[in-house]
């Protein structure tokens, strides 16, 4: 039982929010989700058909399609009002090294990633400036400031995100919305379920923490970038990587 002169009780929003978590149906999205609901926010996540766990508001969303975007923010406002915290998690990766890449890989993940990210970004805008507050909270990735073989779509999609950031810090800044970018390392879930264990054992030796880490690690600093405690924090990219990064 906490009291709210305790650490945990001040730990937690002051506010409710109306969030949007993009690919919220699994992973870190869900993970995010499930962790902001638990702050008191209300929380709506997209999916692209596969429905939604039991407790979260599911709406249909392929970020890669202007008008889905648009289709999805519009069920969210009617649900629980505009969305004032905007997370882009929805990304995919298609790896192969430059020599194989084709131009279509290149592109969709770029599309996917960071062009998706941009189209949350610029509907969720509107209904910030509105309301004069906002968060948007992008992924990116370790690998989008040191650079991965065999990634260079995913990585350049990373390292875009955190210019979209940036830019909107600087664009949007005085109307009290903040962007930030949380750059994951290696986390426990589908996407890197695929590596081999091999690959697992090494990446271990090059994380200070010798531990792959958990959607809920991410969740707890996209939890804080949300929060009312965050308000002076914008345009920062946050390593959640376990030290795997440090340098960059
Ligand atoms: P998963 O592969 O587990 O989940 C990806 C999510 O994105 C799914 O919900 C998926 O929906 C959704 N998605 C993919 N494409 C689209 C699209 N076009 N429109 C809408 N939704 C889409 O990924 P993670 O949970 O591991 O990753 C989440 C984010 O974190 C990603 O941006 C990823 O790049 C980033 N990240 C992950 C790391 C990791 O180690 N796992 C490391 C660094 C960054 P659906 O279920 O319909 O496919």
């Amino acid at each position: 039982m906490t009291d709210a002169t305790s650490p945990a009780a001040s730990a937690r929003p002051t506010t409710s929010r109306s969030v949007l978590v993009t690919g919220g149906n699994r992973g870190i999205g869900l993970a995010v989700a499930r962790r902001l609901q638990g702050d008191g926010h209300q929380v709506a996540v997209t999916h692209r058909g596969s429905g939604v766990p039991d407790g979260l508001f599911g709406v249909v969303c392929d970020v890669t399609d202007t008008d889905s975007v648009d289709r999805a923010f519009k069920e969210v406002e009617d649900h629980q009002g505009p969305v004032e915290v905007l997370v882009a998690n929805a990304g995919i990766t298609d790896d192969t090294l430059l020599m194989r890449m084709t131009e279509d890989q290149f592109t969709t993940v770029v599309d996917a990633n960071l062009t998706g990210a941009f189209r949350c970004a610029k509907r969720a805008n509107r209904a910030m400036l509105r309301g004069r507050w906002g968060r948007m909270i992008f992924l990116g990735s370790v690998v989008g400031l040191a650079g991965q073989a065999g990634q260079i779509n995913y990585a350049s999609s990373k390292a875009g995100v955190i210019g979209l950031a940036r830019s909107v810090t600087r664009e949007l800044g005085s109307r009290s919305i903040t962007a930030n970018v949380v750059a994951p390392g290696f986390i426990e879930t589908d996407m890197t379920a695929e590596l081999s264990d091999d690959v697992r054992d090494t990446a271990k030796k090059f994380i200070p923490l010798q531990r792959l880490g958990r959607p809920e690690d991410v969740a707890a600093v996209v939890s804080f970038l949300a929060s009312d405690d965050s308000a002076y924090v914008s345009g920062a990219v946050i390593p959640v990587d376990g030290g795997l990064g440090m340098g960059h």
